[in-house]
């Protein structure tokens, strides 16, 4: 039984390994198409070997994971160049980034997210709300209307962590952190009277907090208490991160 199960987590292992390096070399292929897109429109090719240096510098320097620093790298391209200027600031994120949708929302930002579309259907919601879409998907990416710009899109590593990924929306955008909405539904939240909604609050909470919030889709209430100013302060510190990053 033992010797089984020593067998099956050294085939586990493997599995892993072997998916890592997959899911390592589509991110890099991705950084790499991106990268020799942006270099062949200065004409300098060697500009691709001098990107690459730099996330490698960016990594090192800044303790970052590889692939953060390549989208570091990536959404300052993208910025140098106008490529994101005119972006809306209304998201819809692909399958994989739910976290995302709600750091977003945290953060201000409209951002659907429904899992269990299909590719041309993201497409087609992207397009209906006017939206930018965010993927990990880099399949997607090869559909015409996204690799020749007719629809506005952020990629992210699937590899990296939800506030990873917020930092280079952050950056790629240059979005600054607004008031929250609701991070369950993404509905706009508006104030309350206390005396309305008293018998929805907490009564230790009620003793010491008189301002209160009412989501206008899932009429949720919210409050400025500790998980409030828990969320807000890591919001604040992700842009900072998202700005001081070179
Ligand atoms: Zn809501």
């Amino acid at each position: 039984m033992t010797r089984f199960l020593h067998c099956r987590i050294r085939h586990l292992t493997r599995y892993r390994v072997r998916t890592f390096f997959l899911l390592v070399s589509r991110i890099r292929k991705f950084y790499d198409l991106r990268f020799r897109r942006f270099a062949s429109g200065t004409g300098v090719p060697e500009r691709v070997g001098e990107l690459f240096a730099e996330a490698v510098q960016l990594s090192q320097t800044q303790h970052l994971k590889p692939d953060m620093a390549l989208g570091i790298i990536h959404a300052d391209l993208r910025r140098s160049v106008g490529e994101t200027n005119e972006f809306p600031q209304r998201f819809f994120c692909d399958v994989g980034l739910g976290g995302l949708a709600r750091w977003l929302r945290g953060a201000g930002y409209e951002s659907v997210w429904k899992p269990n579309l299909d590719d041309a259907t993201v497409i087609r919601e992207t397009q209906r709300l006017e939206a930018t879409l965010i993927t990990t998907d880099s399949l997607m990416m090869e559909r015409g209307v996204l690799r020749d710009g007719n629809v506005p899109w952020v990629w992210v590593p699937s590899s990296l962590t939800c506030e990873e990924q917020l930092i280079i929306v952050l950056r790629e955008l240059a979005l600054p952190i607004r008031e929250p909405r609701c991070m369950s539904c993404g509905g706009s939240l508006y104030q309350v009277d206390k005396e309305i909604v008293a018998d929805r609050i907490p009564p230790r909470t009620a003793l010491w907090l008189d301002e209160y919030f009412e989501c206008g889709e899932c009429h949720q209430i919210f409050w400025r208490g500790t998980h409030w100013k828990r969320i807000t302060e890591e919001l604040t510190r992700l842009r900072n991160v998202s700005l001081s990053l070179s």
